[in-house]
């Protein structure tokens, strides 16, 4: 029977120490976090991260614009969020009203207040060198499986997207990690086949319960990112119950996305760090 992975333990241990830290330094780090927009599934869940910061001491300021605040209002935001030093991080939440050029805006935000390793400067240290700062959910994943004790070394890892905010960058961790990476998305063919080689596989697409358990070798490490609504239910990318055949297995929900919440918070304490020359 897979083990699913306890993920809230992962998370409460990240907030623990972030905890202890902020408290040994009598620190208070401050994230920007900005909605624009009405999309619903957006608020709640950029609510959900103020109540989580606000539990281990960030302060969170929340700015709601509306749905025809104008790509240049919203730039004028973020250079004012860029240039105030009270402010260490700063997230603007994704999906955008469509006139709004979502590139303009993640160049936009100054790189060592970047939270989510979104501007392509910092993408670029991700892939080429030392990175200042890993994006929230890949950096939730690598701690997953830091936890499970997996060792990456030589081991066959396939990632199933490639977005920029998930599947290239943790494709790159895993790399880094000396895994042997295969990225697949629409256009790959075979994806069951090459699924089916995969000590290690990460989902990211978006299509609910899409990896079905014939897509999954025994034993394996599977890592689920995918969060879709189905029915008034939340459910991952992966058949779950298909999956008693792999060795560990993320759960949706209380699976990635609580670890992501916590090293969210990992990284606006790193960025506080960063800028007053701590550690
Ligand atoms: P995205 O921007 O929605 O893009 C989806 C990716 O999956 C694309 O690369 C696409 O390929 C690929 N894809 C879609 N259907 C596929 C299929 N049938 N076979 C193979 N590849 C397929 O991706 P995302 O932002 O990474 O989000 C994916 C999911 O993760 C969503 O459910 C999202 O809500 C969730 N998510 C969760 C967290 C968390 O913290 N747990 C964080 C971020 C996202 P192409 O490039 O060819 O179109």
């Amino acid at each position: 029977m897979a083990e699913s992975i306890n993920c809230k333990e992962i998370a409460q241990k990240i907030k623990n120490k972030l905890k202890v830290k902020i408290e040994k330094y009598n620190i208070k780090p401050v994230i920007a976090s900005i909605v624009v927009g009405n999309n619903q599934g957006t608020k709640i869940y950029a609510a959900s991260k103020i109540k989580a910061c606000a539990s281990i001491g960030i302060v969170n300021q929340f700015y709601e614009l509306d749905e025809y605040t104008s790509e240049e209002d919203l730039l004028k935001l973020i250079y004012k969020l860029n240039e105030d030093e009270s402010i260490n991080a700063i997230m603007c939440e994704f999906p955008l009203p469509s006139h709004i050029n979502k590139e303009n805006i993640i160049s936009a935000i100054n790189p060592n207040k970047d939270v989510d390793c979104i501007n392509p400067i910092n993408l670029g240290y991700l892939f080429s060198s030392t990175p200042t700062i890993i994006p929230c959910t890949p950096l939730a994943v690598m701690e997953i499986i830091n936890y499970t004790g997996v060792n990456l070394e030589g081991e066959n890892a396939v990632m199933v997207g490639r977005s920029n905010i998930v599947g290239k960058p943790l494709a790159t961790l895993l790399l880094k990690k000396n895994a042997t990476v295969t990225i697949a998305h629409t256009k790959t063919r075979n994806l069951k086949e090459i699924c089916l080689h995969a000590s290690i596989l990460c989902v990211s697409i978006g299509s609910p319960e899409f990896i079905k358990g014939n897509y999954i070798k025994k034993d394996a490490l599977v890592i689920d990112v995918g969060i879709n609504r189905v029915d008034n239910k939340i459910v991952g990318d992966v058949a779950f119950a298909e999956a008693s055949h792999a060795k560990y297995i993320t759960p949706v929900p209380g699976g990635v996305g609580p670890v992501t919440t916590a090293t969210l918070m990992k990284n606006v304490v790193r960025l506080y760090e960063k800028q007053n020359s701590i550690n």
